[in-house]
């Protein structure tokens, strides 16, 4: 391992970091290095780092849609997760890439600003969710995405524009190694915040997660043709599958898995999904879900 010293204050490059605490699937490895910057001077110091060391950099939010290698990461990993803060002014709402979709839609809701709720109950951090354009109830952040400022890894700012055409469902705009470093959305004024703050706690509760299970968001972004919990179903995939993880049957493109499952079977899940949903549909499904590290049969 390379050492490194941050030079720093207050801020830690941890060798060797566990992932597992890190991912909500709670499986995988360790990352070569490890950190978590709080400003936007740490991040750029981070890139710095990485860069003069050579190392590849992974960035990360809450971990709660990565599946991350039993075998680790290599290089740096910067999760993002601490970096808070928010403005509002008038209708814009601009968030730090670490504040949690939760306190981006509360705080929205207590300036009197909608349009946030349907997406409500979305574990993780708002950089997550615009990586990714959540979605949910036939809501996606998109819809209200503005533009996002972003630092490539040569520690360059840039602004990106959320055009409608630009950003499709489940579609990230990002290319890797570009870090979501705030978020603007455009939101609409409403006098209603105590019945947006009702139709939220409504969606929050939607969000049905097993008691005593590790539950996952959707695995695969939906077809031009068919929705990747159809195709799931249709395929036979959906319940048991003999592995500690497996397919919801009640929302068959999540992933639901057992104490004791490492990433191997989750990711053997995907892949035998990939190749029967191929066969058996001639669907080419497409990962939702980013994969982190390396496994066999990366497809
Ligand atoms: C129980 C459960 C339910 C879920 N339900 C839904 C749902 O209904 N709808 C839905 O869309 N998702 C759902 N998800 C998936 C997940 O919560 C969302 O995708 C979330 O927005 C990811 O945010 P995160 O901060 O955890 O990102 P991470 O999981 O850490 O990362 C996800 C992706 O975002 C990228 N990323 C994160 N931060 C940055 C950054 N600062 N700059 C650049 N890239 C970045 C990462 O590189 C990675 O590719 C669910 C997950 C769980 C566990």
């Amino acid at each position: 391992m390379v050492p490194l010293h941050s030079g720093l204050s207050g801020l830690t490059i941890a060798e060797g970091m566990d992932m597992k605490s890190l991912s909500s699937f709670a499986t995988g490895g360790k990352a070569e290095y490890y950190a978590e910057p709080k400003t936007i001077h740490d991040a750029v110091s981070l890139l710095e780092i990485a860069y003069a060391k050579n190392l590849p950099v992974t960035i990360i939010g809450a971990g709660t849609h990565i599946l991350v290698s039993d075998s680790g990461i290599p290089g740096m990993v910067i999760s993002t997760a601490g970096m808070k803060g928010m403005t509002i002014r008038g209708r814009l709402l601009v968030a730090s890439p670490g504040e949690s979709m939760e306190n981006v839609i509360n705080q929205a809701i207590d300036h009197n600003l909608i349009g946030l709720e349907k997406i409500a109950g979305i574990p993780g951090t708002i950089a997550g969710a615009l990586s990714v354009n959540a979605s949910a109830n036939g809501a996606t952040l998109s819809d209200s995405f503005f533009y996002a400022d972003y630092l490539t890894m040569d520690g360059l700012l840039h602004r990106r524009p959320g055009f409608h055409d630009y950003i499709r469902r489940q579609r990230s705009i990002f290319r890797d190694g570009e870090m979501i470093i705030s978020v603007a959305l455009l939101l609409e004024p409403s006098r209603a915040s105590a019945e947006a703050r009702v139709r939220k706690e409504e969606y929050v509760e939607k969000m049905y997660i097993p008691p005593a299970r590790r539950f996952s968001g959707q695995i695969f972004r939906d077809s031009e043709t068919m929705s990747a919990s159809d195709a799931l179903k249709e395929a036979g995939l959906a319940g048991k599958s003999g592995l500690r993880a497996e397919f919801s049957a009640y929302q068959p493109n999540t992933i639901l898995t057992w104490p004791g499952c490492t990433s191997d079977e989750i990711f053997t899940l995907i892949r035998h999904a990939e190749k029967t949903v191929k066969d058996k549909l001639g669907i080419a499904l497409e990962r939702s879900l980013t994969i982190l590290g390396s496994f066999r049969d990366q497809g």
